[in-house]
């Protein structure tokens, strides 16, 4: 943290130095921006017509994303129908084995009941055979023979049980056909009810099969739709990087167009590679000083590091942070300002033309030398809490013709 005036410099040397060295950037700048100015003005109106037409490219983008996450909704919609229709697919399945396999055991029963049928038939056959024959003997025989029955009784009486005992022989036989016939028709009632469940299984085979078909058309159509989904989004998906294409070559031209006008190309990098946005322990502006408890001004944007990273800790286990060039520039000043104890303590100060310089404060060692040329993201400094400071963080600072500027309107 520091305040933002710069009279903590006490070395008269340093102050010398800045002194010429911001003269002979004065008049260097000035001499291009004189010979330049109208050019610089045409430069400014094509930043600014490349950046509306940037600006409109992102308004599709944004479009596109919406659209392409309403199909993706879309999308996922239709793979949970299609595991829905796969899921009654298989149950439709399990009913059609199910139904075929009743089937099978009512054509297996038909046909058990078929042979016991043809046995039934037999069996009578057999009976009635035997039976004609018999009766056509005894009637043969007694056409012949009744009288000689008659003749041959010894008595009345005898005659009678002759004739009972030929009658009870028929009766028995009849009473036998007759009971074969019974099982014969209740066989074949059976059989006849088995073809009729058989006709039925069928049926309802025949629809679960038609059914089964339906579920499969509404399958094919549910992943017709899936396919043209997949599609458009596809689509869309290309369309998108294009136009990201189209943004990131519109960005590099608004930012050589900067360059090329000597101004500091924006947006500028965040200098703290390793710790972002949520390190920010003390934002630019009027604040209550952490230190003195007076309200004042803080001239940058304070960026805190964990402290096992800086090398002024007891706690150091290595992997010291960087601070990086937020753009690419001239180290005007690499030295102390202040002293270790007080103000900026070791501090870079990095000129980028157009009147606009970065300030790296508190370090706890310098990597660039004065004069020496950075380009954008070069490290020129490990992080540390020298000057006034209360701990390890970075004291960023972004200065247009040197008055401290809220360096988050320079940032993305
Ligand atoms: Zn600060």
């Amino acid at each position: 943290m520091n305040n933002f005036k710069c009279s903590s410099i006490k070395h008269r040397r340093d102050r010398q130095f800045i002194f010429f060295s911001l003269i002979a950037v004065f008049i260097l700048t000035n001499i291009v921006i004189t010979e330049a100015s109208s050019e610089d003005e045409d430069i400014q109106e094509k930043i600014q017509e490349i950046e509306q037409e940037r600006q409109s490219l992102e308004s599709e983008m944004d479009e596109l994303e919406e659209n392409i996450e309403h199909l993706q909704q879309q999308e996922r919609e239709v793979v949970q129908r299609i595991q829905e229709i796969d899921y009654r697919l298989s149950q439709q399945e399990q009913e059609l084995i199910e139904l075929d396999n009743e089937i099978g055991e009512t054509e297996d029963q038909i046909e058990k009941t078929t042979e016991e049928l043809e046995q039934a038939e037999e069996e009578l056959e057999e009976k009635e055979e035997f039976l004609g024959t018999r009766m056509r003997a005894t009637y043969k025989q007694g056409n012949v023979s009744y009288l000689e029955v008659l003749f041959e009784a010894q008595d009345f009486i005898d005659f009678l049980s002759r004739l009972t005992y030929v009658q009870s022989i028929v009766d028995k036989d009849l009473e036998l056909i007759a009971e074969v016939e019974e099982e014969r028709d209740r066989i074949q009632a059976k059989k006849e009810e088995l073809e009729e469940q058989k006709e039925d299984l069928q049926t309802l085979y025949a629809e679960a099969e038609e059914k089964k078909q339906e579920i499969e058309q509404n399958r094919q159509e549910q992943q017709r739709l899936h396919a043209e989904l997949e599609e458009q989004r596809e689509q869309e998906q290309e369309l998108l990087r294009q136009k990201e294409n189209e943004a990131d070559q519109l960005l590099e031209a608004i930012r050589d167009l900067q360059s090329q006008s000597g101004e500091m190309v924006t947006p500028i990098e965040w200098p703290v590679p390793d710790f972002g946005r949520n390190y920010i322990t003390s934002p630019f502006g009027n604040r209550t000083h952490p230190i003195t408890g007076r309200e004042s001004f803080h001239s940058g944007l304070d960026i805190g590091i964990a402290h096992h990273r800086w090398p002024g800790s007891n706690q150091y286990q290595g992997n010291p942070v960087n601070a990086v060039s937020a753009d690419s520039g001239v180290v005007i000043y690499a030295g102390i300002m202040g002293s270790l104890n007080s103000g900026y303590g070791r501090i870079v100060i990095v000129d980028h033309g157009g009147g606009y310089s970065t300030w790296y404060a508190h370090l706890n060692s310098i990597l660039v030398s004065e004069g020496e040329e950075v380009s954008r993201g070069q490290p020129v400094g490990l992080i540390g809490s020298t000057g006034s400071s209360t701990g390890p963080h970075l004291h960023f600072e972004v200065r247009k013709n040197d008055n401290p500027q809220n360096p988050l309107e320079y940032l993305n």
